[in-house]
């Protein structure tokens, strides 16, 4: 079932401005009072980047890469592809979640106890929903992005991030086959009031088709999943 009006978007900034930016941040963050779900989501989630990191780096070297991370959330991934030389442009339609991933790469990039080197560059922050985006990188990721777009709407939203990617386009969502088993515990991830925000899979297939539109095709996949975390990867690369 599709939202009626299609206020999505005006729903998911307003949740991720506000009570999911509060969970997100403690889900994505480091501190203990995680509950048992939350962790299990923040075990998954960890796992998703470590799998882009590892789809990236076998590709060859990051340094100087240019990289945009389209929904940056609190900087997970930005973060540590900083570390790894690229200049990163990462975005977010949340203002609250970008001010929390520029203070978290400064803590972690730039402290005297993290002397990396070469030093690395600074990620471009920026408050701007991905459909605004423009520019050309080498590689464009969205993670974990898609469950707020309905299939509808996901078509668009690949094409649009496979125009700014030059070489790669690595993308993360929930599978539709853990439909009904992901239904049960839509109430986890967005329990209380937020409930009113959706969470959409897709199906593989629909992901992959909306890619050969664009001219593009999936090089590489892979599959995380705990008990509460789902997510499908695909790398795609120009056809
Ligand atoms: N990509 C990050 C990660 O994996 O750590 C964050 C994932 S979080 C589940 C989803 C993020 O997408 C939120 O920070 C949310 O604000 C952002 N988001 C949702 N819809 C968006 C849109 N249309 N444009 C930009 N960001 C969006």
């Amino acid at each position: 079932a599709e939202e009626v009006g299609g206020g999505d978007k005006e729903v998911v900034k307003e949740y991720f401005n506000n009570s999911g930016f509060q969970r997100w941040r403690k889900i994505y963050g480091e501190t203990d009072d995680v509950n048992k779900v939350q962790l299990d989501i923040r075990i998954g989630h960890s796992k998703t980047v470590e799998n882009v990191m590892k789809m990236l780096t076998d590709e060859g070297p990051l340094q100087g890469v240019t990289v945009c991370d389209a929904g940056c959330g609190t900087g997970c991934l930005s973060i540590p592809l900083a570390k790894e030389g690229a200049i990163v442009s990462a975005s977010d339609i949340s203002a609250a979640m970008v001010a929390e991933a520029e203070k978290q790469a400064k803590e972690e990039l730039f402290t005297s106890k993290n002397e990396l080197s070469p030093a690395p560059v600074m990620p471009k922050f920026e408050v701007n929903d991905l459909e605004s985006l423009d520019g050309k990188y080498d590689t464009v990721v969205c993670l974990d992005v898609l469950i707020h777009y309905p299939q509808s709407k996901a078509d668009a939203m690949i094409a649009h991030l496979a125009s700014l990617a030059e070489n790669r386009l690595i993308l993360s969502f929930a599978p539709k086959t853990f439909y009904y088993d992901l239904l049960k515990r839509v109430g986890e991830l967005f329990p209380g009031p937020s409930k009113a925000t959706r969470a959409y899979l897709h199906a593989e297939a629909d992901v992959e088709r909306a890619l050969q539109k664009v001219g593009w095709r999936i090089r590489k996949k892979g599959l995380i999943t705990t008990q509460f975390y789902f997510a499908k990867l695909v790398e795609a690369v120009p056809a």
